[in-house]
């Protein structure tokens, strides 16, 4: 993909079903609504599936927009990845899950690791390791509470230079999730070679595995796949609690979804962590 400075946004696949005009204005929110305090962050609870402590939270971005109200993380990544503008929004993302987590720690709640969304354009950047070290260091947050969330599609795209910046990002210390996993083309001689600490089983398998008959045949060989690896497993979309225990018996290590629990404000997520077994 070309890289595109700010005004030069060219439509794609996922945006078509925006108009250009609605495009435009996204775009120039989008400008004002970082210095607006706009965005917030929610965090979903990731449950270990054999215990109930929960492990860790996904921060997930919510932009309240005030004439649009809510709009959602599949609108408007997409515009500020066209527009150069993801940067900025990324370099937010990290900084505030890192000092909410810190925070978290400071209050005597127990010690989860907080997962943030990377996206294609913040992977290419050469200095992309110089801004996760020093947010870190900025937060005195210890990285094995960090973990960034990269698709499969990004990685398989440019895989030398992604292995390279995933090992420099692994030796700091920080953990390494593949996202929406299952949906890409992954070559299994590649995966062997990324640092990564856990595969997120993407929702899709997650939806059928209750109901089709051949529904649990994916997971089961995602789970075995993950662990011979010694990577862990996470099903993300468990909405019921059959899905849960299907994925329980396939040995699935990890669960997300809103059945147990969807994301939330910061202040709500930290009762929903106290009241945790771990809690
Ligand atoms: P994702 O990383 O795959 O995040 C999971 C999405 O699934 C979230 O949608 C979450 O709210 C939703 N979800 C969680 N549990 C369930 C469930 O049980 N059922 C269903 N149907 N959905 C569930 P959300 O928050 O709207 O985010 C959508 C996507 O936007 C994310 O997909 C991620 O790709 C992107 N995104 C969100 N926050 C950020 C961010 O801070 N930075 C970047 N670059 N991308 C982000
Ligand atoms: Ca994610
Ligand atoms: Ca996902
Ligand atoms: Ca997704």
């Amino acid at each position: 993909a070309k890289v595109e400075g700010p005004g030069a946004c060219i439509p794609y696949r996922h945006e078509l079903h925006l108009r250009a005009m609605e495009r435009n204005s996204i775009e120039r929110d989008l400008r004002v609504a970082l210095a607006q305090r706009q965005f917030v962050l929610f965090y979903q609870p990731k449950v270990d599936i054999n215990t109930g402590r929960i492990n860790g939270a996904e921060a997930l971005i919510r932009w309240q927009h005030p004439e649009r109200g809510l709009i959602s993380p599949d609108v408007f990544i997409p515009v500020a990845e066209r527009c150069g503008f993801i940067s900025e929004v990324s370099k937010w993302v990290l900084d505030e899950a890192c000092r909410q987590n810190s925070a978290w720690q400071a209050a005597g709640l127990p010690k989860i690791g907080i997962a943030v969304n990377v996206s294609a354009v913040d992977l290419r950047r050469p200095d992309l390791t110089d801004i996760v070290a020093n947010t870190l260091v900025r937060h005195a947050l210890s990285p094995q509470y960090l973990e960034l969330e990269v698709t499969e599609s990004m990685v398989m795209r440019d895989v030398d230079t992604v292995i390279g910046t995933l090992r420099r990002l692994r030796s700091l210390g920080v953990g390494i999730g593949i996202d929406d996993f299952g949906t890409g083309y992954s070559s299994l001689a590649y995966l062997k070679r990324f640092p990564v600490k856990r595969l997120k089983i993407d929702r899709s398998f997650v939806r059928d595995i209750a109901d089709l008959r051949d529904g649990k045949v994916i997971p089961k060989v995602i789970i075995d796949l993950a662990h011979s690896l010694s990577v862990n497993v996470l099903a993300e979309g468990v909405e019921d609690a059959a899905q849960l225990e299907i994925l329980r018996s396939l040995g699935c290590d990890e669960a997300q979804g809103y059945f147990l629990g969807r994301p939330m404000p910061a202040m709500e997520f930290e009762l929903f962590l106290r009241h945790a077994p771990n809690g």
